[in-house]
């Protein structure tokens, strides 16, 4: 069975399924979207975050490192400094171990399934009052499906509500033996556009939406995340092509969440030391007037259970009040 490795358990969670969420995130994602505000999730791989203002050049990386991937340099006044070079580095985290400074955080731990399930469970109390549960998330769990589908027979054991957020890309075998255990799917669609998609994911968006449709078929409880990202799918198009998909079947959903793009990912990238290839360098926040549109435009579709910002734990009526107030 393929492992995932775990970047986060994020308590109090509002916003990934009912009441307060106890949200896993899986490192490892198929979909390679340039926009990611969880860049750490991407790749499967155990990474580290290097935080250079907390570095106090001291060199014990250095010694540590087996590969010359950290390395002290001398400059003309005589001061050392550190030079970070990451092509050199296999991730053996010595250095994260050696440095005193904080400076480095290993991104992916190693936790079992037992480990997961007692810290899913240690959260009941506030499940309780607030009807919330766990979410599953990433990266993509169905990147692992098999220790997805373990995970929520144990949360279910549990008697604890399972979300589970995801592109929904493998093929329906991988999907179908979910349906018994998993509470709420909370499923991306990133554009309708399938040459848009393609290009911009590396991933086709046909065997994505056919899986959304048969999970709507076979009455699963689901809910729509859509991602509004600035010059890809913004348009007055774009928000039509989601009006005409989404209001035959919005009865059917337990709701959509319009998620405005922000900001908040790109400090990660300069951890990760990725930040040459982050596209949206520089990117403002989408504009209050787009997601006003969109919502407007849902809205004259006729579509129910609308949210912006996916605020699912703030109840129904919450919901519908987040929308009336960017209108
Ligand atoms: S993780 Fe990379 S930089 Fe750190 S000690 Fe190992 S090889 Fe060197
Ligand atoms: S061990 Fe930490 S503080 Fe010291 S040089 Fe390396 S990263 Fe900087």
């Amino acid at each position: 069975m393929k492992v995932p490795l775990i970047t986060q358990i994020q308590r109090y969670s509002l916003q990934d399924g009912p009441g307060f969420r106890t949200t896993i995130f899986f490192k490892g994602c198929a979909l390679h979207c340039p926009w990611c505000h969880n860049p750490e999730t991407q790749n499967s791989e155990k990474e580290f975050y290097y935080y250079s203002d907390k570095c106090t050049n001291c060199g014990r990386c250095a010694d540590v490192c087996p590969t010359g991937a950290s390395t002290m340099h001398i400059e003309a006044d005589n001061n050392a400094v550190l030079l970070l070079d990451r092509s050199k580095c296999v991730a053996c985290m010595n250095c994260v171990d050696a440095c005193l400074s904080g400076a480095r955080e290993i991104v992916g731990q190693d936790l079992t399934m037992d480990a997961i399930i007692k810290e899913a469970v240690a959260d009941r109390p506030f499940f309780k009052n607030s009807g919330g549960g766990v979410t599953i998330s990433g990266g993509d769990p169905l990147l692992f499906p098999q220790f997805t589908l373990e995970l929520a027979k144990r949360l279910k054991k549990e008697n604890l509500h399972v979300g589970l957020e995801t592109s929904c890309f493998p093929k329906w075998e991988k999907i179908q033996p979910l349906l018994d255990y998993i509470d709420l799917f909370l499923v991306d669609i990133k554009s309708l556009d399938p040459k848009k998609h393609k290009a911009a994911v590396g991933w086709p968006l046909e065997p994505i939406l056919k899986n959304i449709k048969k999970l709507i078929e076979l009455k699963a409880n689901i809910r729509i995340h859509l991602p509004i990202i600035p010059d890809f799918n913004d348009s007055r198009d774009d928000f039509e092509s989601y009006a005409n998909f989404l209001g035959p079947i919005s009865d059917r959903l337990n709701g959509i969440d319009i998620l405005p793009y922000h900001v908040y990912g790109e400090g990660k990238y300069r951890f990760l030391g990725r930040y040459d290839t982050y596209k949206y360098k520089g990117v403002k926040a989408l504009p209050a007037e787009k997601v006003k549109l969109l919502a407007k435009t849902l809205m004259q579709a006729h579509i129910k259970g609308l949210s912006v910002g996916g605020l699912v734990g703030m109840g129904n009526n919450s919901e519908t009040k987040s929308v009336k107030e960017v209108m």
